[in-house]
């Protein structure tokens, strides 16, 4: 008998039917001999609708409140998924964060998770229940209602999977899985049957937005082997998990991009000691966050500075740094918003060399100019213009022959 926790999003519980076809499919996997525990979102569109209620009111929403009002949606999806399934003719019982009870932190909208009592529901599974709980939320010390911040169930999930050293932690959407690249962009795009947490983790943090990235960090420090998979067919999804348990290591798993940032540069900046520091703390101290960041050696004791923030930042920093520069005697500052980040993701990487140059050689042949990039240990991320975006990601998608399943990372090229 296994203990599985499963996850289903808003739109898998968007109207009543929904929440019969979820009541029903759970009863199958009990029916097969497994202990139940189901976590449930709001239903798709009520948390925003919620929202609105509150910014009406005060434009500002104070936080505690805002818990207060945002938790109801999941408080209505699982009430209705534990009738549907003593409609069915099996028993379940709801249970809301503080029941749980699932303790957080004081940060409100955004708490974290602290502790889990798994008591309740473990009586619960042993009298036959399905146990079905409400994402997204927890309760402090104190008593007071908390939110995880938008998005919260899959956390909410893949904690209790945690909690309760469940088997498996699967989480239903509405796609079939996490797919090599963005199926909308390029119709070879192949899901993909098993990732290292790793590759997940970077693969969110750019843009593959299938998983919050909080879960997935959570599922790999305690090891949750995650599915991923889709509400609306029996198909198997992809698996997140340990990276030694993978068979098959492939050189490049995926092939990302964001359209989300713009990159600034700073010319002739002095090239001493402190200055990048006084070029990047008032942009922290505004709350801004930059991601890569390039500065080049200089002969002249002078060097450009170049980094990239998110677009809706862009306005804000440029403004900061046209102050920073004349400070510090810096020549000009310059900016674009029209640019994309390209990224390869692979643990491959790890041990295998020329997989940058071979990226460097396929944008070049397309006539695609890099510029910027950086690296980590299973990651490449190029700058290049925005207009590239689908071109390069098809041909690296083409050139990595992601389309096929289980290439191995001996394959020459
Ligand atoms: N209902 C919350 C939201 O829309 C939590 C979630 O869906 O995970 O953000
Ligand atoms: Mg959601």
């Amino acid at each position: 008998m296994a203990l599985i926790v499963q996850k289903f999003g808003g739109t898998s519980v968007g109207s009543t039917e929904k929440i019969k076809a979820v009541a029903r499919r759970v009863l199958g996997y009990q029916q097969q001999g497994n202990q139940m525990v189901i976590v449930l979102s709001a239903m798709s569109g009520e948390t925003d609708r919620l929202t609105d209620f509150a910014q009406d009111i005060q434009k500002i929403p104070n936080r505690r409140e805002m818990d207060m009002l945002l938790s109801t949606g999941e408080q209505v999806t699982i009430a209705l998924f534990a009738m549907a399934v003593k409609e069915a003719g099996s028993d379940a019982v709801s249970l809301l964060g503080d029941q749980v009870a699932i303790r957080t932190d004081d940060m409100h909208t955004k708490a974290r998770i602290k502790s889990i009592d798994t008591a309740e529901i473990k009586k619960n599974l042993d009298a036959g229940k399905i146990v079905t709980i409400a994402g997204f939320q927890g309760v402090t010390e104190k008593g007071d209602i908390t939110t995880l911040g938008r998005g919260g169930s899959d956390t909410t999930a893949v904690a209790l999977a945690a909690a309760l050293k469940a088997d498996a932690c699967e989480i239903f959407t509405d796609v079939e899985g996490v797919y090599t690249t963005d199926p909308n962009i390029c119709v070879k795009a192949r899901k993909i049957d098993c990732i290292s947490y790793d590759e997940m983790l970077e693969l969110a943090s750019l843009g593959a937005k299938v998983l919050d990235i909080r879960s997935v960090g959570l599922a790999k420090r305690y090891r949750v082997p995650l599915h991923v998979r889709s509400t609306f067919t029996e198909n198997e999804g992809t698996w997140v998990i340990e990276e030694d348990k993978i068979m098959e290591s492939m050189l490049v798993s995926g092939v990302t991009y964001n359209k989300n940032e713009a990159r600034i540069t700073i010319k002739h900046v002095p090239d001493q000691p402190g200055i990048a520091a006084k070029i990047f703390l008032p942009i922290s101290d505004a709350g801004i966050l930059v991601d890569m960041i390039i500065q080049n050696t200089s002969d002249s004791h002078l060097t450009d500075m170049t980094f990239t923030v998110m677009r809706s930042d862009y306005a804000r920093a440029m403004e900061i740094l046209k102050n920073v520069a004349r400070e510090i005697g810096a020549k000009s500052v310059h900016g674009d918003q029209d640019i994309a980040k390209i990224s390869i993701v692979g643990v491959g990487m790890r041990n295998h060399s020329g997989i940058a140059s071979t990226m460097f050689q396929i944008l070049a042949n397309e006539g695609i100019n890099m510029e910027m990039v950086s690296t980590s240990e299973i990651k490449v991320s190029c700058v290049v213009a925005e207009k590239y975006t689908e071109l390069a990601v098809r041909a690296l998608h083409d050139a990595f022959v992601l389309d096929k399943e289980n290439m191995p990372i001996e394959e020459e090229f």
